[in-house]
């Protein structure tokens, strides 16, 4: 179903009426974590000033460690949904049980399934039939085939808005959280129609690589990019050092609309 043998012409997924896909280069932009109402709005009217047409924002936090911040549950959707009302910008959100689905999708316009969740094969078949686009991030240890199987699941249930997102794999290299793999972007668009994009804050761990990997992401095609902003990050409750600062976005932003690649494609 993901696959471009009987899907030749490359898809747009559109969320909330925002086209992701080969005509654009959009920038998703908003904080890891949902932490307070004035945090998130913070974090939203910076993305919003610097051109970017979604939000995100996570009220679920899949921790490495368990006494890290997990996030707010509903009480994030809601704040999300406030300020999705106020910005007018739709709100991407991540999902991390099966259970959660229906809850997360009657607030979110996205729902996004983790890298540690990608062959969480019971939460693909939900999101699958919830209705909403699905935003699909590639496990850090997933080949890019098992990306597209887990696509398929998605898929199966009868839901073809599926942006693939890759967000770096896990290599013998410390330097950086993960490793970035562009040659992902592609070949995932030669095997599969669907839209896919790079999170290169995830990926680098790091707020100065944001821009040269978000300068890469645009090189090799990626259809676009979701990228952490904190107002304070220093203060942030989770992945404060990967998180830009509003000069940093706005610059970003500019890059993003002078790249000879995203010429014409860009914001
Ligand atoms: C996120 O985008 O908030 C996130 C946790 O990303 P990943 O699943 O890629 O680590």
């Amino acid at each position: 179903l993901v696959s471009r043998e009987n899907h030749p012409a490359r898809s747009t997924v559109r969320v909330g009426g925002v086209p992701i896909g080969p005509d654009s280069v959009t920038l998703i932009a908003g904080p890891c974590a949902v932490e307070t109402p004035e945090q998130t709005l913070a974090a939203a009217q910076m993305a919003k000033a610097a051109g970017a047409t979604l939000l995100r924002g996570g009220a679920y936090k899949p921790r490495t460690s368990p006494y890290a911040f997990q996030g707010l549950g509903e009480a994030g959707l809601r704040i999300l949904a406030d300020v999705r009302a106020e910005t007018g910008l739709p709100i991407v959100t991540e999902v991390v049980d099966a259970h959660d689905v229906e809850l997360v999708a009657s607030y979110a316009d996205m729902l996004q399934v983790g890298t540690r969740n990608m062959q969480n094969f019971a939460l693909l078949q939900a999101v699958g039939a919830a209705g909403r686009p699905v935003m699909l991030k590639r496990g850090m240890t997933a080949t890019i085939e098992e990306w597209l199987m887990a696509a398929e699941y998605v898929a199966q249930r009868g839901n073809l808005d599926i942006v693939l997102c890759e967000r770096g794999i896990r290599t013998f290299e410390k330097a950086t959280r993960n490793t970035l793999d562009v040659s992902a972007v592609p070949v995932a668009q030669r095997l599969s129609h669907l839209p896919v994009i790079i999170d290169p804050s995830h990926s680098g761990g790091r707020r100065d690589l944001v821009l040269p990997l978000t300068r890469a992401a645009i090189a090799v095609g990626a259809d676009g990019v979701i990228i952490d902003v904190h107002p304070q990050p220093e203060k942030a409750l989770c992945d404060g050092p990967q998180a830009l600062v509003d000069g940093d976005l706005t610059e970003l932003a500019r890059v993003m609309r002078t790249f000879p690649e995203a010429m014409g494609r860009a914001l």
